[in-house]
This record gives C-alpha cells, sequence and structure tokens, in this order.
C-alpha cells in the first residue's frame, strides 16, 4: 500500500483537524496508507524529548472523533534546525526509509518554505493554508481566518453591548501577527468606528482626535479595533505631553500595548476607554462551516495531487473555489491590502 505522511505546522488554526480528517478519509478511499507525524517538523527528526512516538499510522476511526475539534490532534510546533538544510536532508532521508510517497504540510508561509525544500529533495509535498492570519497572499482565505474573524465578531458585539451601557469606548485587541486582516473584517462586521492595522501608519493623536470628534457628536461607546502587529506602523508618541506622570517617555513599536493605548485615550479625550486583549480564544475556536468545507475541500484536493504523483502545490481558494498552485508561484506573490475599506471604516 502507498503511503503518504500529514503534519501540522507552526500555530495552531482552527480546521487543522478537519483538513487531517479529510486526508485521511481521502486516503482510505484511494488505498493509501496515512502516517501521521507530530510536532511539525520536529516529529520528522525524532527532536521531542520523552514524546511518545512521533512518527504513527494514522486510524481512521480514530480520525473521525476529532474532526470537529479544535486545535490539531497532531499537535504543532515550530522547528528552528529545519532552517538548516543539513537537517532538512536528513528529514527527506527519513520520509523515504518510511517509504512515504507524499506529505502533506497543513501551515503557514514559513511551514511552506519547509515544503518547498523537501519538494527540492525529492518528497513530493502539499501544502494547505492553516493560519489565522490569512497572510497568504495566494489565497483568499486560509484555514481559520473565518473562526478567528467570527469569535472577534462575537466578542467585539459583547463588548460593545457593555460600552453601550456605561457609555465607554472600548479598545480591543485582535490577532494577525503582521497581517490587518481580522481587525478590518472585525471591524466591518460589527460597526466599530476604528480600526488600526500594521499595514498603515497611524498615530495616537489622531485617534485621539478621531474619538473625542465622536464622543462629543454623541457615541460614547466607540470601537477601537486594533491588531496586534499595529503597534509596529504607529508613529513614535511622547507621552509626556499628555501623561505627566510616565516622565519623558517615547512609546514606540512593542512599548505600546491595548491597555496602555486606553489609558492614554482616556487622559486625552476624558472618556472612560477600557481595554480587552481577545488573545487564544481565536485559536482555540470550534471551526466554523466555512473553514470546515474548506479543510473538507482541500484534504480531498491534496490526496487526489499526492495519489497522481504531483507535489509542489499549495492549495488555496479564489473566486470561492477550492484550487492550487505551485509553492513557488505562491510564495512570490504580494498582498494588495483592502485601503479603502480600511479607509472608509476610519471615516464612516
Ligand atoms: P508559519 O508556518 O505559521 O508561518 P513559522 O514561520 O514559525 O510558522 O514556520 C513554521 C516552521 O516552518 C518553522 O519552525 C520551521 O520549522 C519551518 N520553516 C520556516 N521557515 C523556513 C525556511 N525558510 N526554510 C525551511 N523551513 C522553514
Amino acid at each position: 500500500m502507498p503511503k503518504i505522511a500529514v503534519l501540522t505546522s507552526g500555530g495552531d488554526s482552527p480546521g487543522m483537524n478537519a483538513a487531517v480528517t479529510s486526508v485521511a478519509r481521502n486516503a482510505a478511499y484511494y488505498g493509501l496508507e496515512l502516517i501521521g507525524i507530530k510536532r511539525g517538523y520536529n516529529g520528522l527528526l525524532g527532536l521531542q524529548d520523552g514524546a511518545e512516538d512521533d512518527i504513527f499510522t494514522m486510524n481512521l476511526d480514530t480520525v473521525l472523533d476529532l474532526a470537529d475539534l479544535p486545535g490539531t490532534y497532531l499537535r504543532t510546533a515550530r522547528c528552528e534546525q529545519f532552517h538548516d538544510p543539513k537537517v532538512r536532508e536528513e528529514a527527506a532521508r527519513n520520509l523515504k526509509k518510511l517509504d512515504v510517497v507524499g506529505l502533506v504540510v497543513i501551515g503557514g508561509d514559513g511551514s511552506f518554505r519547509g515544503a518547498q525544500s523537501l519538494c527540492q529533495l525529492g518528497i513530493p509535498c502539499i501544502g494547505i493554508p492553516g493560519t489565522i492570519d490569512n497572510d497568504l497572499p495566494y489565497t483568499e482565505m486560509t484555514l481559520g481566518y473565518d473562526t478567528a474573524v467570527n469569535c472577534d465578531v462575537e466578542a467585539v458585539r459583547a463588548i460593545r453591548a457593555t460600552s453601550r451601557s456605561h457609555d465607554r469606548p472600548a479598545v480591543v485587541e485582535v490577532m494577525g501577527r503582521n497581517c490587518g486582516d481580522i481587525a478590518l473584517s472585525t471591524a466591518e462586521a460589527t460597526g466599530s468606528e476604528i480600526v488600526l492595522v500594521p499595514e498603515m501608519p497611524w498615530s495616537v493623536e489622531e485617534v485621539a482626535v478621531r474619538l473625542k470628534k465622536l464622543v462629543d457628536s454623541g457615541n460614547t461607546r466607540a470601537t477601537i479595533v486594533v491588531a496586534e502587529g499595529a503597534y509596529a506602523s504607529m508613529k513614535p508618541f511622547d507621552a509626556y505631553s499628555y501623561l505627566s506622570p510616565f516622565g519623558k517617555q517615547v512609546f514606540q513599536g512593542q512599548s505600546m500595548n491595548a491597555n496602555l493605548l486606553a489609558s492614554t485615550l482616556k487622559h486625552m479625550t476624558h472618556a472612560e476607554a477600557r481595554a480587552t486583549v481577545i488573545g487564544y480564544t481565536q485559536r482555540g475556536c470550534q471551526p466554523t462551516a466555512r473553514d470546515c468545507t474548506f479543510a473538507f475541500e482541500a484534504g480531498n484536493m491534496a490526496v487526489v495531487l499526492l495519489k497522481n504523483g504531483i507535489g509542489n502545490q499549495v492549495i488555496g481558494t479564489r473566486n470561492n473555489r477550492t484550487f492550487h498552485t505551485s509553492i513557488d508561484t505562491a510564495l512570490c506573490e504580494t498582498r494588495n491590502f483592502k485601503e479603502s475599506l480600511y479607509n472608509l471604516i476610519n471615516s464612516l
């Protein structure tokens, strides 16, 4: 029986288990044995001390029980050693020793670079974009993005209810690493009045002016959705002119955070701004139907490609259809940030 393998790598994202289940069901249908590899590329190298066997034959019955669960049953991890070409050669040798004819890698762009290297070493690989960040330009959506946005929308709606009750503005920090898509969609779907993203420069002073204008015109419960990566595009903020207790201190990049932003805005506008950081609930949520349908189709496409001896491909969505393209092409594409939507949200 020909063998294929599957691993999840990088940050976890809702829908990873659904994708592994789809790979397992399709492998069984096409008469392929499926090897599960735990903890990303570490599992290929036996790098995890004391871990149970990280390479194992996957049992379809076990996998079927996991399909709806968030997180990843295969575990996930980063593997620094994989940047070393000699380590990657060892991984390719290990896969060849196991007679694996193809590998499905579920992860983000870093994981895809690892897969690209394995392809060059003779292991056909297929990438499924598993990251909540939606930071892969070749695809309209990544697995977990829709779930993360829905989680944030639910959270912001709840926060806005309390904001309304108490006439308090809210600062809500969402995830997305260097990509502002989660923040943008969350702000759009909840009617939030201000959104801050890493793709666009902004300043605390401008946000304070906009917030003050909203409050003065009667909107005392405005919401500021800030992407976790947005502090990197913030203009340095000299707190001294506004917050003398802080002394002579210029906030820049990671020295700013949601709590500090809320308390700074409170001092500058006299509105009782409060901060919430949504955090890991965005990654550990039950996957939405949209993410699960993508997982179902992506798992099928991955197995069909490998069964036909085709590797070096990644799966994505375009015009709402699941498609595949080469890893090399996918990794060369550049992102097209929705600047007009950003401007619209921040001006209405
Ligand atoms: P993501 O896949 O979510 O983007 P990372 O960027 O942390 O997450 O990458 C996950 C793993 O992929 C890394 O820990 C490493 O094992 C592997 N990886 C990342 N970049 C490369 C690269 N340039 N070459 C080979 N492997 C890489």
